[in-house]
């Protein structure tokens, strides 16, 4: 019997030949975002990957596809005293937002700058090539109305895949308005579409009650001609809306972000509010969004919190990967895999036990090293040396160790030299 992953579940390993899967890439990708996030003032969160659902009911919402087709729920257990059911993480925000209040962040200065990154499960559809098991880097601010705060997320979110190589992209902006305003417009919009349902599919004809500016992403129908006179969004914001809408785009001028701006993107979760963004890349077609975002005034209220003003977005790190893939920048986007400084060779029962002792030694003085483990000869030791890619090979014999000696062998110089092994870590830590 052999035992396969689950489909839309991936496995991560090693090596550049994994491409896109390589576990080193992804590991560098975590620690530059890491990196660019600290630089711009944020801190990292982990929020657990099993909340309860109603969290996720309540804050990504009942009419999302995320709630209605694809969370991966939880059962418990018949003795569990708690009944709850509980799920896996479909996104992140939901589950900050749920730290934010249990700990009370509020009371300390705001805004809280956050990032958090990692897994998150959803029922996909498998046969689209989509995973179940998907990876962001998520990014939210909470506690800040501030426009520019809109525009520093879009800069950040541009500006860790512009430092990886990945440039070019265009940003489409909106704004689908606040619970002031949006009313009226999806009352316009329910007005427009109404008469054309019969021609319309079965989501839109669901979506025209409960969330009818879905009808304006809606890929079946998206040639349908009442899409082409729909009621605009931003002719129906109020003041305050307005003037955050206007802000934005005076902070992305101010910043050269490439923009442009897009009446069509609503974003598929209910608690957005003002600014929504996505960004694309002209390359990559526009139909695929590489990550999108966008402000959430109501979601802090929805799950339980203070009202509190929240503006983020999710990036999908495949999404990242595969797309510097696709422009061949997957090589020279991250540094350097890092190499072995020393692979330790010996001959004869005499040399082993002092291989392994200086093994440990080299090790504990900060130099990586290895060994052989299947008793190989010594030309066999050497090319499995070649194959781990070692700076230095320290071959033992019996007369080194009685002499205190080791030969040391330069693999990129091809040079080798006797070296005292009370020098050895001088040596390897000066050359190269
Ligand atoms: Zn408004
Ligand atoms: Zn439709």
């Amino acid at each position: 019997m052999s035992i396969q992953a689950p489909k839309g579940f991936n496995d991560f390993l090693p090596g550049e030949q994994y491409g896109w899967k390589d576990s080193y890439r992804w590991q560098q990708l975590e620690e530059h975002f890491r990196k660019v996030a600290g630089q711009y003032g944020y801190q990292e969160f982990r929020p657990p990957l099993v909340e309860f659902l109603e969290l996720f009911v309540h804050g990504v919402g009942t009419t999302t596809d995320i709630v209605t087709k694809e969370m991966f729920n939880i059962v418990p257990r018949g003795d569990d005293p708690d009944p709850r059911r509980m799920a896996m993480r479909p996104e992140l925000t939901a589950g900050l937002c749920r730290m934010y209040i249990e700990n009370g962040i509020a009371n300390q200065p705001q805004p809280t700058k956050i990032f958090a990154f990692g897994p998150n499960f959803r029922y996909e559809n498998v046969q689209k090539g989509r995973f179940r098991q998907l990876h962001q880097l998520d990014v939210e601010v909470f506690g800040a109305q501030d426009p520019a705060v809109d525009a520093e997320v879009i800069h950040l979110s541009l500006d860790v895949v512009g430092r990886l190589g990945l440039k070019g992209l265009t940003v489409n902006v909106n704004s689908i308005g606040c619970p002031v305003c949006r009313p009226k417009y999806r009352e316009a919009l329910q007005n427009h579409f109404r008469p054309h349902l019969a021609e319309l599919c079965e989501d839109c004809n669901t979506r025209i009650d409960k969330n009818p500016l879905r009808l304006l992403d809606c890929k079946k129908d998206s040639r349908h001609p009442a899409q082409q006179n729909a009621p605009v969004g931003l002719d129906y914001l109020c003041d305050e809306c307005k003037t955050h809408w206007e802000g934005l785009l005076a902070n992305l001028n101010a910043l050269s972000v490439n923009y442009q701006v897009d009446t069509r993107i609503v974003r598929g979760l209910d608690y957005y509010t003002k600014t929504v963004f996505e960004v694309v890349s002209p390359k990559l077609g526009a139909q695929s969004a590489l990550w999108g975002g966008g402000r959430y005034d109501g979601l802090m209220e929805t799950v339980g919190g203070k009202p509190t003003p929240g503006v983020g977005f999710g990036m999908g790190m495949e999404r990242v990967l595969m797309a510097l893939e696709a422009e061949g920048l997957l090589e020279g986007a991250f540094p350097a895999r890092p190499r072995m400084d020393a692979f330790i060779a010996t001959m004869g029962d005499v040399a082993r036990p002092a291989g392994l002792k200086l093994l440990y030694e080299l090790r504990a003085a900060g130099i990586s090293t290895d060994i052989d483990y299947l008793g190989r000869s010594l030309k066999a030791q050497m090319k499995y040396a070649g194959k781990q890619n070692s700076r230095f090979v320290i071959i033992l014999g019996e007369d080194e160790v009685k002499n205190g000696v080791a030969a040391v062998k330069n693999m990129d110089a091809g040079e080798q030299q006797t070296v005292p092994l009370t020098d050895l870590v001088r040596h390897i830590q000066t050359i190269g």
